[in-house]
């Protein structure tokens, strides 16, 4: 648009320099004047300094009128008062324009802003929805495979009262990076959506694959090696993990899904944490260390903070 313009008025300047030496009608002249200065004014799109250089070749355009065709006073006084009147405008609407441009991407920022969790830069519950907005029907138009996890760290009140609220807060930003790792589509998306819980939504994937992503995330989780508080059944931070698969056929939707993997999660917590549950049977246990204090005793772990 920026480009055309400047045709535009590149083109239109040079015929009223030409008109203003050789034309013979005044009439047509100013009349060709006044709707360049008509677009000039009412389109918004040039900055000051482009503004003032058409400006100069405008004022340039009116001299030679005025010493090549010497209108009257009447017509001089008419040509100034349309300038200034041209220059207010254009600089009025040019001001608005950027205004409204700056509220559009503050409004946008903001969206944006609130559909994320800031400690862990994933979404939030409300920026859950919102994609699941966007993404849902297209599942169900394609009836495409879908897997729904909720992840949740073990026994995380445990880790807080030991080491604090800081450390549980680096603490969750490292799982978070775990979890962040699982997502591979540009469609599936991650979300905590409690302190330590999250959930996790990942398309066109078998279920076997799904099975063995939260498996391999929960192993990760624990290779971080984050010592857990001493009174924990296993010396390092773990998760346990729901998973519900299926096709997301407008009677499967997306909520009860999530409740499926909930309540899996919930089996999984039951059945004693650190593993995978996926349709009634659990996955990938972790053994609980007996002897804790020989094990902090003979391993290095990570120190967060
Ligand atoms: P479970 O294995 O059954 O999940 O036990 P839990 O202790 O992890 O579960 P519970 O839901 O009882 O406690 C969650 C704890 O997570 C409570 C609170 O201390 C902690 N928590 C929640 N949000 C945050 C957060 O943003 N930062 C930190 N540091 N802790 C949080
Ligand atoms: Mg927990
Ligand atoms: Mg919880």
């Amino acid at each position: 648009m920026q480009m055309e313009l400047h045709l535009f008025w590149i083109i239109f300047a040079v015929l009223m320099l030409v008109e203003a030496f050789v034309a013979e009608n005044t009439f047509f002249t100013l009349a060709s004047y006044w709707v360049m200065t008509a677009i000039l004014a009412i389109v918004p799109l040039w900055d000051n300094k482009e503004f003032l250089v058409s400006q100069g070749i405008q004022i340039a355009a009116i001299v030679c009128l005025i010493c090549y065709q010497k209108p009257g006073m009447e017509t001089v006084a008419y040509l100034s008062a349309n300038q200034l009147m041209c220059c207010i405008i254009s600089r009025q609407s040019y001001y608005n324009f950027r205004q409204r441009v700056a509220d559009a991407t503050a409004i946008d920022t903001a969206k944006t802003l609130s559909e994320m969790d800031p400690m862990t830069n994933l979404l939030n519950r409300r920026g859950m929805e919102r994609s699941l907005e966007r993404i849902w029907p297209g599942y169900v138009r394609n009836n495409k495979t879908v897997a729904v996890m909720m992840i949740d760290i073990d026994n995380f009140k445990k880790y807080n009262d030991y080491f604090g609220h800081l450390e549980g807060d680096n603490c969750i930003r490292q799982v978070t990076e775990e979890i962040r790792k699982i997502t591979r589509r540009k469609a599936d998306f991650a979300a905590r959506v409690g302190g330590e819980e999250f959930v996790v939504c990942l398309s066109e994937i078998e279920k076997s694959e799904a099975l063995k992503r939260a498996a391999g995330l929960k192993e990760n989780v624990e290779k971080l090696n984050i010592r857990q508080a001493e009174d924990n059944f296993l010396p390092i931070v773990s998760v346990s993990i729901g998973v519900a698969w299926g096709h997301a056929r407008r009677d499967t939707d997306f909520a009860q899904m999530q409740k499926e993997a909930d309540e899996a999660l919930y089996r999984a917590k039951e059945n004693g944490r650190a593993c995978v549950y996926l349709d009634g049977k659990c996955y990938a246990k972790t053994k609980r260390i007996e002897n804790i204090r020989q094990y902090y005793e003979e391993r290095e772990f990570r120190s967060l903070g």
